[in-house]
């Protein structure tokens, strides 16, 4: 039934053999680099490849502050914290959305809610959130009120799904009329901007990912970005165990974490940023390829909104129904050809389910018919 689509991937791959969802690119200096890295002796949580990365992504991405951590969900947990998101209070998130961004409110003791995301941008929808906040809280001292459970919504967790930019200018000024916290999972949006600003500076705080599934990698990571420079002083303080700066002495003024993004992976990482402009050319070019493709034979292929650049990181299609999918999804794969569905919806795993929710229309309309295809960088 899919046999054109999987020839067509096939095609623009040049292989028959297996063709990954997203495999990383090294064709830089990595190695060099972490050369470099190993004979300096300095592959672990100070060197130099962390300060420099630090400061190439702050001037990537525009914002005033980056700090580096050991992984997405790391510094997700940080940026929670730093809000004073803590037990008992509650975290607005989308469904539609990796696992890791719930977990993170989990850790700090925390329940997420859960508000609709937009058809088009499979992202946090402002319309949703709007009316959500209208019709369950009030504002009182500044805090925003959940009249159901009494608790205070802290903050709100936007994500820009598979790299695809959300309306997070909207969602922004709804937060601040409510007195939300706005924390941008940018985790797979580097190199996506919305209205000509990066993704994940929008927020007090912004989460990007190096996980080895990202744009770019470095093998395992993270980041913080702000451009508030007392936010980023406590991010490092609270990534490195709260050391007190010394020469000498171990002290500690609070419960920290060991959040450090070694040295030797800020190394590879420095390497794949050098590439990332190449890579964002090369797979927005790919995303081209499959949209005239997808255009052609009827099948929704997903674009980037107006006024957002997207990075293109998993390329969606959106199948008719939940049957099509499955066909596609058991057909392609047992070809060889990697595709995936999009993530069960946050509120039907075991650890979520009962939190509560908005109408949830539109992230199940998804979660039954979006597919991502092959979307490793062709060089
Ligand atoms: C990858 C990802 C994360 C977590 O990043 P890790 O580096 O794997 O911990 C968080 N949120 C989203 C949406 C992601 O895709």
């Amino acid at each position: 039934m899919f046999e054109n689509v999987i020839s067509f991937i096939q095609l623009v791959y040049k292989t028959k053999n297996f063709i990954p969802l997203h495999e990383p690119k090294f064709t830089g200096n990595e190695k060099k680099y972490l050369d470099e890295c190993i004979d300096s002796g300095f592959v672990s949580s100070v060197g130099k490849f962390v300060d420099e990365f630090e400061e190439k992504i702050a001037s990537y991405t525009g914002a005033k502050y980056a700090i580096s951590t050991s992984s997405g969900t790391s510094a997700l947990h940080i940026s929670l914290l730093l809000a004073d998101v803590g037990r008992g209070n509650e975290v607005i998130t989308q469904p539609l959305t990796f696992v890791a961004t719930c977990n993170a409110i989990s850790y700090c003791g925390a329940k997420p809610i859960f508000i609709d995301v937009d058809r088009d941008t499979m992202g946090l929808s402002p319309i949703s959130l709007k009316e959500f906040l209208e019709n369950n809280t009030r504002v009182i001292n500044q805090q925003c009120v959940n009249n159901i459970t009494g608790k205070v919504i802290k903050a709100c967790i936007p994500m820009h799904t598979f790299g695809h930019p959300c309306r997070v200018d909207e969602i922004k000024e709804i937060c601040d009329k409510y007195h939300i916290i706005l924390i941008e999972d940018a985790a797979e949006s580097l190199g996506s901007f919305y209205k000509n600003k990066h993704t994940g500076t929008f927020g007090k705080m912004g989460v990007v990912s190096f996980n080895g599934n990202k744009i770019i990698t470095s093998g395992g990571g993270g980041c913080i970005i702000t451009d508030d420079e007392n936010l980023a002083k406590k991010a490092k303080h609270l990534t490195t165990t709260a050391k007190v700066p010394h020469k000498w002495n171990y002290m500690h003024d609070m419960v920290g974490f060991n959040y450090r993004m070694p040295n030797l992976n800020a190394a590879l990482l420095v390497s794949q940023l050098e590439s990332l402009d190449n890579f964002i050319d090369k797979k927005r070019k790919l995303a081209d390829t499959y949209r005239e493709f997808f255009n052609g034979i009827g099948c929704k292929f997903v674009k980037e909104s107006s006024q957002c650049i997207s990075n293109y990181w998993l390329n969606t299609i959106i199948l008719n129904n939940k049957q099509q999918r499955d066909i596609f999804l058991e057909e392609s794969n047992s070809q060889g050809v990697m595709t995936r569905p999009i993530w069960t919806l946050m509120n039907k795993l075991p650890m979520f389910k009962g939190m509560q929710c908005g109408d949830l229309t539109n992230s199940e309309w998804l979660e039954n018919r979006v597919v991502n295809i092959p979307s490793s960088v062709i060089l």
